[in-house]
């Protein structure tokens, strides 16, 4: 089979790998019917984490089961899963808090930008659709996988509720899906960060009533502003850079949260700021297979179209094309298709 892999800075090769097989009886070998690639993959592919060794790429994915160990009771050959980029049990105590993405078992899934690909702890990571869904909702499942249950986990966090007002910090795929989700959970006022014109376009469709083009100590104080020198109820930061992380924290009125989901790149919080600011913080890789049933029946119910995210599509053989288009930010996120 073939498969995306990195083998250092840019340099994304479509190439022929050995097909996954069964290792542990609980796996499951699935075939992706869409998979994509992921703002976090650039940290990867501009070199800012290194790269040690040629490294199969992508963790985001939906499609159909082709094989399963002997141990695995739920999940059967044929059916459409969507699963997430950890796998989980779905047994042990933090899997049933509902922080599968800290499972006492848990395992990376990587290397899903390819023709199969293998997925541990089947049973408790994959969920299935009732029906194997149309081309048209292949998208907004795909986006299930990761970027839609991150930003639904941002809003969660962030203990957003209906009649707040709510700040985004970050125009990715996961930023404007933080909106969506806000919007969803009943906020009134939604402010998106954002300084490109297709984005805050987006931002908009998701439901954002007002957009900051300004940054860091500007954006903070035009947020202020917006609410009568307030700050927001609620802020979801979702880029992972101390910036990001100091204008989120900033934003927030006493008493509110912070739901932070980009990962942190060189975030330092300063402890007396945080005290003083009254401003509570939660986040973290997000337990994306708590959100997936409930998140599937929105997708299915034509509730929510979070695939509009995908604003550039190719064929899988073409990844490297999207890896760039998301390196010069000509595309917002780039779906693959076999
Ligand atoms: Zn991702
Ligand atoms: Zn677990």
């Amino acid at each position: 089979m073939r498969g995306a892999v990195l083998y250092g800075p840019r340099d994304v090769r479509f190439e022929e790998r050995e097909s996954p097989k069964i290792v542990e009886p609980t796996d499951a070998i699935i075939r992706p019917s869409a998979t994509c690639v992921c703002g976090s993959d650039l940290w990867d592919y501009r070199g800012i984490n290194p790269v040690a060794e040629p490294t199969p790429m992508g963790h985001e994915y939906c499609g159909i089961v082709e094989e399963v160990g002997g141990e695995v009771r739920n999940i059967k050959p044929g059916q459409f899963v969507i699963g997430s980029f950890f796998a989980s049990d779905n047994t042990c105590p933090h899997c049933r808090a509902g922080f599968q993405s800290s499972c006492q078992h848990r395992e990376s899934v990587r290397g899903a930008q390819a023709e199969l690909l293998r997925v541990p702890l089947a049973d408790g990571t994959l969920v299935t659709t009732l029906d194997r869904p149309s081309a048209e909702l292949l998208p907004s499942l795909l986006s299930l996988s990761d970027v839609m249950g991150t930003g639904w986990f941002a809003a969660v966090c962030a203990n957003v509720q209906p009649g707040m007002t709510v700040a985004v910090v970050g125009d990715g795929a996961v930023g404007l899906l933080g909106v969506l989700s806000a919007a969803r959970m009943g906020a009134e006022r939604i402010i998106a960060m954002s300084r490109h014109e297709p984005r805050q376009q987006l931002a908009r469709t998701f439901g954002a009533t007002d957009i900051v083009t300004e940054r860091g100590e500007e954006a903070v104080a035009r947020t202020k502003d917006m609410t009568h020198g307030v700050g927001a109820d609620a802020t979801l930061e979702c880029v992972g850079t101390s910036e990001a992380m100091t204008q989120a924290l900033r934003s927030t009125r006493p008493g509110g949260f912070v739901g932070y989901v980009g990962v942190p790149h060189g975030v330092n919080i300063a402890g007396e700021e945080l005290f003083y600011s009254h401003v509570g913080l939660r986040g973290g890789p997000a337990p994306v297979r708590r959100f997936l049933p409930g998140l599937i029946d929105q997708v299915c119910n034509g509730d929510i179209d979070p695939g509009k995210v995908f604003d550039l599509t190719l064929p899988l053989d073409r990844v490297a094309e999207g890896y760039r288009a998301m390196d010069e930010r000509r595309a917002i996120k780039a779906l693959l298709c076999p």
